[in-house]
């Protein structure tokens, strides 16, 4: 399988090129030149395999064998899915999947666990790899705890002073070894224009291997393919004579992205809602046909808060770049803050389920669309515990975490080019 670039349709790269640069030229995305059909025989066996043995087929056709090998690609999933992506009844109709069973409780986990081991067998002890990360706070952890230890790489985490909440700063800051955590004194939005610049500079490129780790690499939203697959998997009694509805809450939309991924490679999904929070870009799209990036804005589902998101140009390519497309596979909700709040209470009231904010953005989607005779799913993507400022607000005893930065090293800068330059030039 060949990649080309979303702005250059001169580079066509391997999928181990695609891992290792990340970004393409002219700032292009990375996209598969076919999406490959699975075999009825895959679908017929599908409800009795493991997530790992999942993983292994529906990504094989993605990875060249010059790239990994299958014993590899065996491994490297293995040890990806190597905790539940539980499907919880909501009621007989709404289901919950589970995304948060890993060691940061979102579901990022998956892509940075898969990416990590990918470039860990891409580097080699004498060509170190930098990963360059700008996080709001679930990236960077998850892409901490993912990298820690894989040889070869070194991983730089840019993320914004007093945006973090104590718990994602301890999960970033507290591994040392490969991983370096550093606070700059500004926004994400500057977090990521600095590595955005770290990226094009050809000087710098060429002392140091750069790649990054956000939902832009390959690696990273590949393999969110198999949530929706072991989904159907865990359903597929339920899904007999109903079709399935899908509620994915998104803010970069790598994850809705590789939902339509499966789709299109078999999987019997119907329909798909983005739900957005206040940073509803892509919902004013679904709307009018046009595209308007604009700055983002503070919400209770803060990993959400993207007002230019990264993906949507796959999404575009993938349907031809045709709204009327793109329109008959997605639909679409804003959900704002107050009714966020509202939903956490009502789920809690009638199912004794605490939902986080974001999962309660993508729930309050869902239940909105669900039509009779549908089944309907929404993806939790993040633990309640993992945001207990806002549930408090709904459930005043719900209790913080306890953590302790003491023993926890992280380097602070200013929002200046220069002083981040210096940390990666530093071996
Ligand atoms: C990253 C994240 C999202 C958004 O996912 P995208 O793939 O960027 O759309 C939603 N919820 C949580 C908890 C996240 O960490």
């Amino acid at each position: 399988m060949k990649y080309k670039n979303t702005n250059d349709p001169n580079e066509i790269v391997s999928f181990k090129e695609a891992v290792l640069k990340g970004l393409g030229n002219h700032k292009g995305l990375f996209v598969p030149t076919e999406i490959p059909k699975l075999p009825d025989s895959f679908f017929e066996k599908l409800p009795n395999m493991t997530d790992a043995e999942i993983a292994f087929e529906v990504l094989r056709p993605y990875i060249g064998q010059e790239d990994i090998t299958d014993a590899q690609l065996k491994e490297i999933v293995t040890e990806t899915f190597n905790f539940p992506l539980p499907v919880h009844p909501l009621n007989e109709r709404e289901f919950i999947l589970e995304l948060f069973h890993g060691p940061t409780m979102a579901f990022k986990d998956v892509g940075a666990r898969f990416m990590a081991r990918c470039l860990g067998l891409f580097s080699t002890e004498a060509d170190e790899v930098t990963v360059l990360v700008a996080t709001s706070g679930d990236t960077g952890s998850a892409v901490a705890q993912g990298f820690h230890k894989v040889n070869g790489v070194r991983v730089i985490i840019l993320f914004p002073k007093d945006k973090v909440s104590p718990f994602q700063e301890y999960q970033m800051t507290s591994l040392g070894d490969n991983i370096y955590a550093v606070e700059v004194d500004g926004t994400f939005d500057d977090c990521q224009a600095l590595v955005k610049q770290a990226l094009q500079d050809e000087n710098l490129k060429e002392r140091v291997n750069l790649s990054t780790a956000n939902s832009i690499n390959v690696a990273r939203f590949l393999p969110q393919m198999i949530y929706y697959f072991s989904a159907v998997k865990q359903l597929h009694h339920t899904l007999k004579n109903n079709a399935l509805l899908v509620s994915v809450p998104s803010g970069n939309f790598g994850n809705l992205t590789a939902g339509l991924y499966a789709q299109k490679m078999g999987l019997p999904i119907q329909h798909f809602i983005a739900a957005n929070n206040a940073n509803d870009t892509f919902y004013q799209f679904i709307y009018s046909g046009k595209y308007q990036a604009k700055p983002s804005v503070s919400t209770h589902s803060n990993a959400m808060d993207v007002g230019d998101p990264s993906n949507f140009i796959r999404i575009q390519e993938l349907y031809n770049y045709s709204w009327e497309e793109i329109k008959k596979h997605i639909s679409s909700e804003m959900v704002s803050d107050e009714t966020t709040l509202d939903v956490m209470k009502e789920v809690y009231n009638q199912y004794a389920y605490i939902l986080d904010p974001h999962t309660a953005v993508g729930y309050y989607a869902l239940h909105k669309n669900l039509k009779e005779k549908e089944v309907g799913l929404v993806l939790a993507t993040a633990s309640s515990k993992k945001f207990e400022k806002v549930i408090q607000k709904v459930i005043t005893d719900f209790p913080s975490p306890k953590v302790d930065l003491t023993t926890c090293a992280k380097q602070q800068i200013p929002n200046d080019y220069n002083a981040y330059q210096e940390i990666i030039r530093q071996k």
